[in-house]
């Protein structure tokens, strides 16, 4: 006869701990992640598997253009998985033709190709340079310093950060770095073998900066004079998010000369799917069949999903005038982080951005927030997070934020209300 023992007392889950250990287990250290392991969301707002809210200012790295499960992307994903999930590039889909065309309308006469992601988008750019040099010898790209265009071997090349490329090399061949925001320095960096200059209209992971107007018309002037295609990386500060569709249009605004500018190339992805994986880049008319047929290809660029998914955005941003809202919001935004600025010039240096595409530099003499051990970018987002706001640090002293198109401007209230308590705490710290 066995001895009635009491049932072992119920295990207390623990989701957070156990979805992390099975990456500590099985999935590569590739990212330094934070400690927050999330379950849904909503909109601008997000809960983790213990159900403690937040409001997302990171939006998926300037993906989710329309913010958490939007029921416009349910919708088009499951109305066209009804009907068409894949369909070869061999064959013609009406979802690609269609966003293609809705692209073309956008930014001006060419025409796209479709990827999965920002980096394959750039790997375009970077073959069109090279097609187009090709028969002159000519293959060298010039490109930013503090820049960043992706984790491919050749986006890597393309990327103007040491870090990025630190155990890869040899690198690949072909790529210039210049200071940003510096004609000079491009124009003295061009040799016989260059074929084209890549910049980002806001360089983000370098702390969100801005092209200056005389940059990117005298940029477009240098590649008309030496015979360069201009390629622009629209990735990150793309698809309405200034304000603008491209990030050109909305610092040309005014500006004599500006509603002229286009340029050769763009590559875009992120907020272009708002979730799902896709990226495309569109090519000025005289360029754009110089990648002729079997001359580059994706088995899932283009897929109808992902195409069909892209096409709602475009209409819901301009159903709900969400170019608009990136505008003001943004403005709002920045006007309440300024103020902030103001007020604890001891915690913060600058604000700075365009719409939403917003960093805060942090103060680099702040003792506790420069404390030793972490980076205080970092430190400020662990403390963020910890008041309930998720962003993204970058650099070490700026903090970014890439907000949903749709955020509201109660969200952005709540959001500020959270950085000055995080503020607060440290100025009497
Ligand atoms: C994110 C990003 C990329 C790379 O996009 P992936 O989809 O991660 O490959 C390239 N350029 C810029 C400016 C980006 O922000």
């Amino acid at each position: 006869m066995k001895d009635i023992v009491p049932p072992p007392p119920g295990i207390v889950r623990n989701d957070a701990f156990e979805i992390q250990s099975l990456f500590q287990r099985n999935v590569m250290p590739t990212y330094g992640r934070l400690d927050l392991v999330l379950s849904h969301g909503s909109g601008s707002q997000l809960w983790d598997v213990a159900g403690k809210r937040y409001l997302d200012f990171g939006g998926g790295v300037a993906v989710c253009s329309l913010g958490h499960a939007p029921a416009a992307i349910t919708e088009a994903l499951v109305e066209q998985s009804r009907k068409l999930i894949h369909c070869s590039n061999y064959y013609y889909h009406a979802p690609q033709g269609r966003l293609a065309e809705a692209l073309v309308n956008l930014i001006g006469p060419g025409k796209c190709f479709f990827s999965n992601s920002g980096a394959e988008a750039n790997e375009g750019l970077f073959k069109l340079a090279r097609k187009f040099g090709q028969e002159e010898g000519r293959f060298e790209i010039i490109t930013a310093l503090n820049s960043f265009h992706g984790r491919t071997l050749a986006a890597i090349a393309a990327t103007g950060q040491e870090k990025i490329k630190k155990g890869f090399y040899p690198a690949v061949a072909g790529f210039r770095h210049v200071p940003y925001n510096d004609l000079a320095a491009a124009r003295a960096a061009i040799s016989p073998a260059t074929a084209a200059i890549l910049i980002e209209g806001i360089q983000g992971e370098s702390g969100v900066t801005p092209a200056t107007a005389e940059y990117l018309l005298g940029l477009r002037a240098l590649c008309n004079e030496k015979n360069l295609l201009l390629l622009y990386d629209g990735v990150q500060c793309g698809h309405f998010r200034t304000g603008r569709f491209q990030s050109y249009q909305r610092i040309l605004e005014g500006v004599p000369g500006g509603e002229m500018f286009r340029p050769d190339a763009i590559s875009m992805a992120k907020s272009l799917g708002g979730g799902f994986p896709m990226g495309a880049f569109w090519v000025r008319a005289p360029h754009a069949d110089l990648l002729s047929a079997g001359t580059h290809g994706s088995t899932y660029g283009g897929n109808p999903l992902g195409c069909a998914v892209a096409l709602k955005i475009l209409s819901v941003i301009q159903h709900e005038q969400l170019d608009q809202n990136a505008r003001a919001t943004g403005e709002f935004f920045q006007t309440g982080l300024q103020a902030l600025v103001t007020r604890y010039p001891e915690i913060f240096r600058e604000v700075r951005g365009l719409g939403l595409m917003i960093g805060l530099e942090l103060s680099a003499d702040h003792a506790l927030l420069n404390a030793p051990g972490k980076a205080a970018a970092l430190r400020f987002t662990n403390s963020l997070q910890a008041a309930g706001m998720l962003v993204i640090p970058t650099g070490t002293h700026v903090i970014r934020f890439l907000p949903a198109l749709n955020l509201r401007r109660a969200e952005v209230e709540e959001g500020l209300q959270m950085i000055a308590a995080v503020a607060a705490e440290l100025a009497v710290g």
